[in-house]
């Protein structure tokens, strides 16, 4: 295993940082004050390969491995993590399509994701199933050469901005996890409705939405993969997720320790520097050995991911979700102490960093639910 990165990822992190440096970071305060999606900033990160980099060329990707697109993420949400979940999640579901899809399903949608034109969505979680997926109620019944779907999907991200979905609905509904299955739905299908959630804690740029299938009619050719067997197509991909995930946490707890360090360089009390006092000297180096601790189990995640030894990956990819989240949050809690009462408020990044690191506890699965998977693996 290698503990340094390839001049490749060198560089791929050299420029994300560059763009993350240049555009996110002087628009990220209005953003998330205004809660407004950065469509523009999506479409421009496209050109430079950020958007859904796992992409394969022949689709107008830029076929990025693994490690490439977990050290795109991780830079995207150092700049700012709304911002960065908006650009980075415009390719929700296309793992999904680019395994399991058709042909047409990948010509038509990936490339125009790639590229910036729209974003997709995931539609998994409903209002009474987030943590037990096998309950969802989302149903797909069969008519004619159509399916017809009807249910309520929750906290879907790209909600009201997506162009298209994968939705899990029940084609088998008294199976359990062996009824559902994945469907290929357009947003602008008869009977789709979103109602945006604009009362979020952090990741404010990001687009957060409720979605209704009222009776949405799809062709049968819109199934991905198999009939009945999406639960298992889903299980395929949430080492990648959740490795995202984690991704996300370090980048978030990166920028939360330079905008601390940034602070106790300048910010003087009792005629010093209050990065003179050892109190703070040992809250960053606790701080930066906790953020290098969750990078490195998150690389290390990302490696088992491309080797797609898959028991392997979901153990470590829960791992390193669990600890990189937790850890997040703890040193965006330490960056907002450093800035004394300047933390308390918008005028420093220290309070939406904070704001924004809670999230990654919770989606692709709780902390508690990932102690439950790792607990599997080695008991
Ligand atoms: C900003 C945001 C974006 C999201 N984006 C998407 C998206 O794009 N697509 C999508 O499908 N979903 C998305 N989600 C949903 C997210 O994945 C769920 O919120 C998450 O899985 C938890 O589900 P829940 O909210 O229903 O909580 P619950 O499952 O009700 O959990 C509540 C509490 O009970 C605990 N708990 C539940 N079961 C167990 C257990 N077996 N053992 C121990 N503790 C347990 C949980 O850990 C948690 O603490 C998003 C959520 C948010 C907030």
């Amino acid at each position: 295993m290698a503990f340094s990165l390839s001049d490749e990822h060198t560089a791929i992190r050299d420029a994300v940082r560059e763009f993350g440096e240049n555009e996110i970071e002087p628009v990220a305060e209005k953003h998330d004050r205004e809660g407004t999606y950065p469509e523009a900033l999506r479409e421009k990160a496209a050109e430079y390969d950020f958007v859904a980099p796992t992409i394969p060329i022949e689709y107008g990707g830029a076929g990025m491995d693994k490690l490439s697109s977990t050290i795109v993420t991780e830079e995207l949400w150092r700049a700012d993590p709304g911002i960065g979940s908006a650009v980075g999640s415009a390719g929700f579901g296309t793992d999904m399509i680019l395994e399991f899809g058709d042909e047409w399903m990948k010509a038509e949608w990936l490339p125009r994701i790639a590229a910036g034109e729209t974003a997709s969505c995931s539609m998994i979680s409903e209002p009474a199933h987030g943590s037990n997926v096998a309950g969802i109620e989302t149903v797909a019944e069969k008519d004619g050469d159509e399916y017809v779907l009807d249910g309520s999907k929750m906290w879907i991200t790209n909600g009201t901005v997506a162009d298209v979905g994968v939705a899990m609905a029940k084609t088998s509904p008294g199976e359990g996890h062996r009824g559902i299955t994945a469907f290929l739905v357009e947003m602008d299908a008869d009977g789709v409705r979103t109602e945006k959630i604009d009362n979020k804690l952090g990741i404010r740029a990001s687009d957060l939405a409720e979605v209704v299938l009222d009776e949405v009619r799809v062709p049968e050719e819109n199934v991905i993969g198999e009939v009945d067997r999406g639960f298992y197509q889903l299980m395929e991909f949430f080492a990648s997720g959740r490795t995202n995930v984690a991704a996300q946490a370090v980048g978030a707890a990166q920028g939360a320790l330079d905008a601390a360090i940034e602070y106790a360089n300048q910010r003087e009390q009792f005629d010093q520097r209050i990065s003179e006092f050892q109190a703070i000297q040992h809250k960053v180096a606790e701080m930066a050995t906790k953020v290098e601790a969750a990078r490195s189990l998150t690389y290390r995640a990302a490696t088992q991911v491309e080797q797609e030894n898959q028991e392997i990956a979901a153990q470590y990819s829960s791992m390193a979700k669990l600890f990189a989240s937790e850890i997040s949050v703890e040193v965006a809690d330490e960056g907002v102490q450093i800035h004394g009462g300047s933390g308390y408020v918008t005028d420093y990044p220290a309070e939406r960093y904070y704001r924004d690191a809670r999230i990654t506890k919770i989606y692709e699965g709780t902390s508690e639910i990932q102690k439950n998977i790792i607990a599997d693996r080695i008991l």
